[in-house]
């Protein structure tokens, strides 16, 4: 395994493996890895000849009161996994090395951002989408791999692919759980252990909703009230926000039917956590 900082020799190893026609899956991260990033490469690892990952944690995806500088990072120890789980490049540049100066072309999301995580993060997938057209052209990946834990994230990921015809297929991955199901996350390390202990109920919430849609509920206004006051009375947190709506293409809906996602965001004190699922729901 080979760990690459500058954008040129990341080139040069990519060049080669297109001489040698080796095809390449790559896994975007933002490092402090486990076994939902774990999950990614081992998918990866499948179907590919060679396995990239990159990590970075990016400034542009951080607002300006969030946890950029407080992101856990710890180099050593993705080296020890990325190489535990057969990962052929590393590729770790700095910020320096990412952005040399001020961008003189900007790329905005235009549809699939009045919701959910791009409504309370704003320029938060404007940030996205741009380190990842610059690390799609760095790596010229035939596929690549992305956790439905973000599966708004996959959504705009798949617009940004189709709309500017990079050459690569994109491959979701369903979220990878702790034992009490509280989705995995680089975050969760941040939780107190109190809030630690609450934030199973995020997805007991989530596969509550599951059970209410199951048994006949329809009305997302109704089914979107019962769940936050259901969230709110079982944890310290605070709702960023509880929503329903279709999928992929994130609309509101009046009566969740189809392909829908139900998707939550909380506030701890000092991390804020994320988790979804996504239903097939029959048509009448
Ligand atoms: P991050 O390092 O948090 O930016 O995540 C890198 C990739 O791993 C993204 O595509 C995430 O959606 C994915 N990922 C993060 N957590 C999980 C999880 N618990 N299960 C599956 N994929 C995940």
């Amino acid at each position: 395994m080979k760990i690459i900082t500058t954008i040129k020799e990341m080139q040069q190893e990519v060049k080669q493996l297109k001489n040698n026609q080796l095809s390449i899956g790559y896994v975007p991260t933002m490092g402090y890895l486990h076994e939902g990033h774990a999950a990614l490469i081992d998918e990866a690892r499948k179907n590919n000849d060679k396995v990239v990952i990159s990590i970075f944690v990016n400034p542009l995806q951080f607002g300006p009161n969030e946890d950029f500088d407080a992101y856990p990072r710890d180099i050593d120890r993705d080296e020890r996994i990325a190489k535990e789980h057969g990962v052929d490049f590393i590729f770790y540049p700095s910020v320096e090395e990412m952005y040399p100066r001020g961008l003189s072309v900007s790329l905005s999301v235009t549809d699939r951002t009045e919701v959910l995580c791009g409504k309370s993060r704003p320029g938060h997938f404007d940030g996205v989408v741009t380190v990842l057209t610059k690390l799609f052209h760095i790596i010229q990946p035939d596929r690549a791999y992305f956790g439905l834990k973000d599966a708004q994230q996959v959504a705009v990921v798949d617009g940004l692919i189709t709309d500017y015809h990079f050459p690569l297929e994109l491959i979701p991955i369903p979220t990878v759980r702790e034992e009490d199901g509280l989705a995995k996350s680089s975050r969760n390390v941040r939780l107190t252990s109190s809030e630690r202990e609450e934030a199973p109920q995020i997805y007991k919430t989530l596969l509550h909703a599951q059970e209410l849609i199951k048994a006949g509920e329809r009305d997302t206004i109704s089914l979107v009230e019962r769940l936050k006051e259901k969230l709110a009375n079982s944890i310290t947190g605070t709702i960023d926000y509880l929503e329903i709506l279709s999928y992929p293409e994130l609309r509101k809906l009046e009566l969740a039917e189809g392909k829908v996602i139900i998707a939550v965001a909380v506030f701890y004190q000092k991390v804020r956590l994320i988790d979804n699922i996504i239903l097939e729901v029959p048509r009448p």
